[in-house]
């Protein structure tokens, strides 16, 4: 599935915008600095890849990337912004819910939790929605090289925790570091593995 090229397909402000639902999609959710680029960057193999979506203007974008003609692969926008205007913030939450609830062709979604923060209010808020609209989610760390041993374990317990209390989430927690290159490939066989 990554073997293939991975090309930019289009941001999306609206539902109209959705490319059609021709395949099935997997979608990346984080709170904004997670490492939400540099993963998925990681995982396709091009270093600029998901660079578009941080780029002002395009951070309220929900991107879509292609994975050949197999399956699209979901940049949803980065929330939690500290100085995000609340006019900005609800018209995002209105397409996120509208995105997650309508389609059909979604599969998973990954709720990508920095493993320096753990599980944050707004994550936990993502995460009730994901329930509400049924979507399977999948809780990724990012930067796991950042932290190590019982902290890191801490944390985890931490996530489980969190995790127990919704009803959407798939139990197992994906480790990864981008920069290491930790958890990438476990991560690549997970979305291969979904049909
Ligand atoms: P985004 O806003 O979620 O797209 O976050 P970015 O991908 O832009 O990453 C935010 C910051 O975290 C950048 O400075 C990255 O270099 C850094 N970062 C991302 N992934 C890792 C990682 O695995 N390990 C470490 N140590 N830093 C990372």
């Amino acid at each position: 599935l990554f073997a293939g090229e991975t090309r930019f397909v289009k941001g999306v402000v609206d539902m109209a915008g959705l490319p059609s639902g021709d395949r099935p999609e997997v979608c990346f959710a984080g709170r904004s600095n997670v490492g939400k680029s540099t993963l998925i960057n990681a995982l396709t193999g091009r270093r600029a890849l998901a660079r578009a979506s941080n780029t002002p203007g395009r951070t309220q974008e929900i991107n879509f990337f292609a994975l050949g003609e197999e399956c699209y692969l979901v940049d949803l926008p980065g929330y939690g912004y500290a100085n995000a205007p609340l006019p900005v913030v609800e018209k995002w939450q209105r397409l996120l819910k509208s995105y997650l609830s309508g389609r059909q062709t979604l599969r998973r979604a990954f709720v990508l939790i920095d493993t320096r923060h753990g599980v944050k209010p707004v994550d936990e808020e993502i995460m009730a929605l994901l329930d509400s609209a049924a979507v399977t989610f999948q809780c990724v760390m990012t930067k796991a090289d950042k932290v190590r041993g019982a902290e890191r374990d801490r944390v985890l317990e931490q996530v489980r925790a969190a995790l127990a209390k919704h009803p959407a989430a798939f139990p197992e927690i994906v480790l990864t570091s981008a920069e290491k290159g930790e958890g990438v490939d476990v991560l690549r066989s997970i979305i291969a593995g979904i049909d």
